[in-house]
């Protein structure tokens, strides 16, 4: 197919039979993809290393061709079936050999994002329009923030759903035969990457968009910090309505000023502090929009209170970060104030995020298993100063030293896991070197739990809070953050029921 028409397929209802497409990696991802391409009458071919057995079965079904093998090479049947485009699932970095080949060969390289956002238009709106578009990036609470949104949104009566790295592929979404108002979409920094090859008119064009705040992370996949960032900056790319962005972080501002946005997009700004007019903030405890009322110059609108979210243990300050960034983002769609403050009475974090496990004799065990970065990591430790801190795993590449040096010496005593201690202990003989620290060589990882919940409860003092907020990945040792947190979760629960059957006995 020509260059010309693949780059005039901007419809579901284009012309897309005849169109030769390889999907790399055959995951949730990879499946959304195939699948619809399948549907829209284009020629697909899956090339993977590995193949999830379920989608592998399906795929004959829906009419898909299916390559395993190794790719660390350009295999034959890739090059025999000469793609016209290449649609690369978030795995695959800029430098795997299959998206330099494609690259260097000139086949266009899209993510399932790119292939969502030019066939938007399958459900629309009674009024004609596709689902506005939400997007939602930043190196921590992207999660949270993206479901925030989308239960703001819900409760001011727009049909709106999260999807996006949270979970949900957004061409699902797309495809759903009901519709939506809105799609709230939560884009890793590679899926933006991926995005960023697109520009042009008609490249994705966000009514909302905000990067929640900027530290390391995925340095490997990027190869460096720049890249990163530069991924994360797309973001705000052709923005039509509200660039929102963390006033406390200013990298987020200069991807802001440097974006090129629609004609009259604002930028529009959030932090803990006292907003000024065209902000969100916090005044005297309140949660106050001073962006999005005509009289900004002079008042504000309150959403809710400190004291309020507390009461749904939603106070801890990055959370009510992702509170503000998110009200931002759904008063750009005009929710009222009241819908927000009633979609917040009913919003519970997800699990593994500063979540609460127990509390026994004076000590609060709180599991933040989800805190994979050192600047995750860093917003736990600064909502529960002098904590037991339980850390390590696998490092991706990313400097843990500074945040030892920030936080290190305010904790009570560090326990130490994972296959990459060395760093982490020479960054607290270094900086923090008073600090107890504890290393945990247990490899088994049945046993590593048992040992952190041991060595924590014998340095915890009353009122004191052991955390797990391990500033790295988990797969070193547990199969994903979650088996982490839960087997954190069940080695407090065990330890303290040995231990008050221990005092029932005695
Ligand atoms: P993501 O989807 O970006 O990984 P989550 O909402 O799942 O984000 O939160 C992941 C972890 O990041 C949380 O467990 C918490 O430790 C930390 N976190 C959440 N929001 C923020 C924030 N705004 N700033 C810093 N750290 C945060």
């Amino acid at each position: 197919m020509s260059a010309e028409r693949v780059a005039s397929l901007h419809s579901w209802y284009a012309e897309w039979r005849g169109l030769k497409v390889a999907v790399l990696g055959l995951s949730v991802t990879g499946f959304s993809a195939a699948d619809t391409l399948a549907e829209l009458g284009a020629d697909v071919l899956v090339v993977t290393e590995r193949a999830d057995p379920e989608y592998a079965r399906l795929l004959p079904v829906i009419g898909a061709e299916l390559h395993v093998g190794p790719l660390d090479t350009v295999p034959d049947a890739l090059a025999g079936f000469a793609p016209d485009v290449v649609l690369a699932s978030p795995g695959f970095p800029p430098s795997h050999p299959l998206i330099v080949w494609a690259q260097e060969s000139g086949i266009p390289v899209w993510g399932d994002v790119e292939l969502a956002w030019r066939v938007r238009d399958k459900v629309v709106r009674p009024d004609g329009r596709p689902a506005d578009w939400v997007l939602i990036t930043g190196t921590n609470g992207k999660t949270t923030t993206t479901r925030l949104t989308a239960e703001m949104l819900v409760a001011g009566g727009l049909r709106a759903v999260p999807v996006g790295n949270i979970g949900t592929p957004v061409l699902d979404a797309i495809r759903d035969p009901a519709g939506f108002d809105v799609l709230v979409v939560e884009l890793s920094s590679h899926q933006l990457w991926y995005l960023n090859l697109q520009s042009g008119p008609e490249a994705l064009s966000p009514h909302a968009a905000v990067c929640l705040n900027l530290a390391d992370d995925h340095l490997e996949w990027h190869g460096s910090f720049a890249a990163y960032r530069d991924a994360k900056a797309g973001v705000y790319a052709r923005t039509r309505v509200a660039c929102v962005y963390n006033k406390a972080d200013v990298a987020t501002r200069e991807m802001v000023e440097e974006a090129e946005v629609v004609e009259g997009a604002r930028a529009i700004g959030f932090d803990l502090g006292v907003p000024g007019p065209s902000d969100l903030g916090v005044v005297d405890g309140i949660l106050v929009d001073r962006a999005f009322l005509e009289e900004r110059a002079t008042s504000a609108l309150e959403l809710t209170t400190v004291a309020d979210l507390a009461e749904q243990g939603l106070s801890a300050p990055h959370v009510v970060s992702n509170i503000l960034a998110a009200s931002a983002l759904a008063r750009s769609l005009g929710v009222a104030p009241a819908d927000i403050h009633d979609a917040l009475d009913r919003f519970r974090l997800d699990p593994h995020r500063i979540q609460v496990v127990a509390a026994h004799r004076g000590v609060t065990w709180v599991d933040d298993s989800k805190a994979t970065n050192p600047h995750a990591a860093g917003s736990s430790l600064a909502a529960y100063p002098g904590a037991v801190w339980v850390v390590g795993g696998l490092l991706k590449g990313v400097d843990v030293a500074d945040l030892v040096r920030a936080r290190g010496a305010g904790t009570r005593a560090a326990i130490v896991i994972g296959t990459e201690r060395g760093e982490i202990v020479a960054a607290f003989e270094r900086h923090a070197p008073a600090v107890p620290l504890f290393e945990v060589d247990h490899t088994e990882t049945e046993d590593v739990m048992a040992r952190v919940v041991e060595l924590a409860a014998d340095v915890a003092r009353d009122g004191d809070t052991v955390l797990l907020a391990p500033a790295a990945a988990s797969f070193d040792q547990f199969a994903s953050y979650s088996d982490r947190g839960e087997r954190f979760a069940r080695a407090v629960r065990e330890w303290i029921a040995g231990q008050d059957e221990g005092s029932a006995r005695t």
